[in-house]
């Protein structure tokens, strides 16, 4: 580790979140990686020895977290646009099967460090069928939860398909650290079988695995659970699997399987309705709010006023860049806001304030580690993020909130520090090979390339 000392952080602003921002404000860092103090400049009296950072026209806020991400899945940016629901699916996970090996989702993985560290970015909740997440956020330093991924539409493939995802489980806890825990993730209803569901909400349970799930994404995906019906339908029948109803909704068909009693991170709700908020209220259950993805894909866009309402935590996701396109939590909160006030004609939804707290403290919370994370506060982990305010297209700054949220972008972090440690200054991440990593994302893009074409 590089912080043997205290280090204190200077910036023109600072948002604890906890506090109203700070005008000329410093944050204090521990040698243990905490926050050891946070206000004025002038009211922090630096210890002997303590590293000063000066960031000057910068806005220091605690670290971003990404409720909802895959990691493995960055060489497919751009690969699948414009595409119905069940062919991006399809496509996605047939180029995965013929091409893809473990050191392409190792390098896909690592590129997402890059991309998620230099867009301020300090905890991601990554979803996968791979362990790469996991490795590769232990490289870069990151923080974050990996959701192992079980899959198995056929009812009698249930039991193979737990005893892959315990083995699974086994190895990846061996290397679970502080920073980086496990979990597991039965995908979605259109690729997970009711035994399946079960048993996997069992698992969760028993082993204290924390857990998260795609729900009520899509529309084929409801026409599916509620009528047997829609695009993936003759697929499965195809394959042998009847399609009964299997709910009235995706959210009910998860309370009567017990999966709600494993409280998993709900990601998506767009197709939701008024009983299913009040079921997932009261489950205790959070949800992953991806508005970009949901909006690209054409899915629309999920409730997210009647889940603030009803008093679900709600945290902001990226979810893959292969449908996103981009790893910036900046856009996608201004996105939320202006997309929420245009639909429900308000003014007032989604401040600049809100956007601070959704990307910061709410997908802490959503992902249980707010006691730790989330606010600049004394006694928590210093997790932090520095938004540079110089730019032409963020100046001049009246507010630091919405100078932050609706003109910067993720190009301008300036600096991303985890637990204390510098993961990203000056153009610069300490921790990974940018170069690397940068060529080896060429050489299996282009494998990826002709998969696609052919
Ligand atoms: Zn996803």
């Amino acid at each position: 580790m590089t912080h043997e000392r205290a280090t204190i952080y200077r910036a023109a602003w600072v948002l604890p979140v906890a506090l109203e921002p700070i005008r000329d404000g410093a944050v204090m860092v521990g040698a243990d990686g905490r926050i050891a103090a946070v206000g004025p400049s002038a009211a922090i009296e630096p210890p002997p020895g303590a590293a000063m950072v000066e960031l000057g026209a910068a806005a220091l806020l605690p670290g971003l977290v990404n409720v909802h991400a895959h990691p493995e899945l960055s060489l497919f940016r751009g690969a699948l646009e414009d595409l119905r629901f069940r062919d991006w699916i399809l496509r996605l996970v047939g180029t995965k099967r013929t091409v893809m090996n473990d050191d392409d989702y190792l390098v896909a993985a690592r590129w997402t460090m890059v991309e998620a560290i230099r867009s301020g970015m300090t905890t991601l909740a990554a979803t996968e069928s791979s362990a790469a997440g996991a490795v590769a956020m232990r490289e870069a330093g990151m923080r974050g939860v990996l959701y192992r991924e079980v899959f198995g539409p056929d009812p009698a493939q249930a039991d193979e398909s737990m005893a892959e995802l315990r083995a699974a489980i086994d190895r990846l806890r061996r290397d679970e650290t502080e920073l980086v825990r496990i979990g597991v993730s039965p995908h979605a209803p259109y690729t997970v079988s009711d035994r399946l569901f079960r048993a996997a909400a069992e698992y969760s349970i028993t082993e204290d695995l924390p857990m998260t799930v795609h729900a009520s994404e899509s529309a084929a995906e409801r026409e599916l659970v509620e009528r047997g019906a829609g695009d993936f339908a003759p697929g499965l029948q195809a394959r042998g699997i009847d399609t009964p109803v299997r709910g009235r909704t995706t959210v009910e068909m998860l309370d009567r399987l017990g999966v709600l009693d494993a409280r998993p991170l709900l990601i998506h709700c767009v197709t939701i309705d008024a009983e299913d908020v009040l079921r997932i209220a009261e489950a205790g259950c959070a949800v992953a709010h991806c508005p970009v993805a949901n909006a690209k894909l054409g899915h629309g866009v999920a409730p997210y006023a009647a889940l603030l309402d009803a008093g679900v935590r709600v945290g902001l996701g990226t979810d893959s860049v292969g449908s996103n396109n981009r790893l910036d939590l900046l856009e996608e909160a201004r996105i939320a806001s202006v997309v929420h006030r245009g639909r429900l004609a308000s003014h007032e939804i989604l401040s600049p304030a809100d956007l601070l707290r959704l990307c910061t403290l709410e997908g802490a919370a959503a992902l249980g580690i707010h006691d730790r994370v989330g606010t600049l506060e004394p006694g928590k982990d210093a997790d932090l993020c520095a938004v540079s305010l110089a730019g032409p297209h963020v100046r001049p700054v009246h507010g630091p909130e919405a100078a932050v949220f609706h003109a910067a972008r993720a190009t301008d972090v300036v600096l991303t520090v985890v637990k204390g440690r510098v993961l990203f200054r000056d153009g610069v991440l300490p921790t990974l090979d940018e170069a690397a990593i940068s060529a080896a994302v060429d050489e299996a893009a282009a494998r990826v390339r002709t998969a696609l074409v052919g």
